[in-house]
């Protein structure tokens, strides 16, 4: 009840920060969700005005990215008696929405979709549908903690790049690669631990080129990394990622490329 009320007086009279700014919050977005947490324990401060159209996003959506990022770990994977109850459950969800989600498990030197981040480790490779999924739920991610970061609603001219990680480390590769991205001048901001190893990210944002960084790691395990181009003045600095997604009132965050992948965003498992 006072949680309630406490999220109420956040989002009072104020825009859903998923859509571009233009439709009324009646509800609160956890940004990451629950379920991505061991004992629900998430971290305060990461709640957001949101409409009931953006906020309500397919909750198979939040269950696939617990699995993966919860469950990541390969030996976790090949032995599911390691599983918690909830990671039952989240299992259970996943299977009956989704096809299929991991294309290859193995050893292998780690990338992101488009050649970001190596470190040695174990692979996951998620099938293109699963990546799909997961960009879409990263995307909504994205446009939170940059809202967390600037108190501005990221607006319908933005454009965002979403790369999957299935596998990260918290080395200075991804550091090393995003200091050569933007050019020198720019620094690493890491963000505080509100909940020791669930959760860790890292925003940067460069104040000339209006292009800002966020690289979210979950567990340990994956998480996503994402460019976000404020103004769409600077396409080729999201070439190389693997989605692009904008938002507007009518549709919310929606993919833009690859965009003959647009038709199947979410659904139930057809047999
Ligand atoms: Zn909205």
């Amino acid at each position: 009840m006072a949680r309630g009320s406490a999220h109420r007086r956040m989002r009072e009279g104020k825009p859903c920060i998923l859509c571009g700014g233009n439709r009324l919050s009646e509800d609160t977005e956890h940004a990451p969700p629950k379920s991505l947490f061991h004992d629900k324990q998430r971290p305060q401060g990461y709640e957001f005005p949101s409409c009931k159209r953006c906020n309500k996003g397919p909750a198979p959506l939040d269950a696939l990215a617990a699995f993966i990022f919860m469950s990541g770990r390969t030996e976790a994977l090949l032995k599911t008696a390691a599983f918690t109850e909830h990671q039952m459950n989240l299992a259970r969800t996943v299977a009956r929405n989704f096809r299929p989600i991991f294309a290859k498990v193995e050893n292998a030197d780690i990338k992101s979709e488009s050649g970001f981040i190596i470190a040695g480790a174990k692979l996951l490779e998620l099938t293109p549908e699963a990546s799909k999924h997961l960009a879409t739920w990263s995307a909504k991610q994205a446009y939170a903690y940059w809202y967390h970061h600037t108190k501005q609603i990221l607006s319908k001219d933005a454009v965002v790049g979403i790369d999957i990680l299935t596998k990260c480390n918290e080395d200075d590769d991804f550091a090393n690669e995003v200091a050569r991205l933007l050019g020198p001048g720019h620094s690493m901001v890491h963000a505080k631990k509100p909940v020791d190893d669930q959760f860790f990210y890292r925003f940067v944002r460069d104040e000339v080129t209006e292009v800002s960084f966020v690289q979210a790691v979950y567990h340990k395990n994956g998480g996503f990394f994402a460019i976000i181009d404020e103004k769409n003045h600077h396409p080729e600095v999201l070439e190389k990622t693997a989605h692009r997604f904008q938002t507007s009132d009518n549709k919310g965050i929606h993919r833009i490329f690859p965009k003959e992948r647009s038709a199947v965003l979410y659904g139930p498992r057809k047999s």
